[in-house]
């Protein structure tokens, strides 16, 4: 179901124009209009949720396929040196578009996004600790 507020049902509505490079019947895919550098796409679910947390699994299911798509495409028309696939749910994840959409970043070498992190051990305990918390809510999940 379509939220008339929401910009990216607007975009699917066509009301509002787009770069579609793809549609099927769950996912639509676009150019991002502020890329963070060239070939940024989006794909989105062409149903309305907020985020990963409220998708359907099926439209979920579908965005997959779809970025193979257009990153195979980003492959061969831009040739970059690597592709991240970014999908940002909440304010501290960075998300502003409040419907589900999935980010692909051709990436080079040189671009200096700032997505890779080290690998510095982590402290098992902590990792335990929260290990715990996360497996019993996943115990008491339908
Ligand atoms: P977020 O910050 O929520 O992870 O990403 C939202 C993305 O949607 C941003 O990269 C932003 O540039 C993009 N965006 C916002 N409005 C529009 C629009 O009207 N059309 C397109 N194609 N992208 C948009
Ligand atoms: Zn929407």
């Amino acid at each position: 179901m379509a939220d008339t507020d929401c910009i990216f049902c607007k975009i699917i509505a066509g009301e509002i124009s787009s770069f579609k490079l793809y549609e099927d019947d769950r996912t639509y895919a676009m150019m991002d209009i502020n890329p963070f550098n060239d070939g940024h796409c989006l794909v989105i679910t062409k149903a309305h949720a907020v985020n990963l947390l409220d998708a359907d699994g099926a439209d979920l299911a579908a965005v997959l396929p779809t970025a193979q798509k257009i990153a195979r495409a980003l492959q061969a028309a831009l040739e970059p040196e690597g592709i991240n696939i970014i999908q940002a749910n909440g304010p501290a994840a960075g998300q502003t578009v409040l419907h589900y959409h999935s980010h692909i970043f051709p990436r080079r070498l040189t671009d200096g996004a700032m997505m890779n992190w080290g690998h510095a051990p982590g402290d098992m305990a902590r990792i335990e600790e929260v290990y715990n918390k996360i497996m019993a809510e996943l115990a008491s999940a339908v």
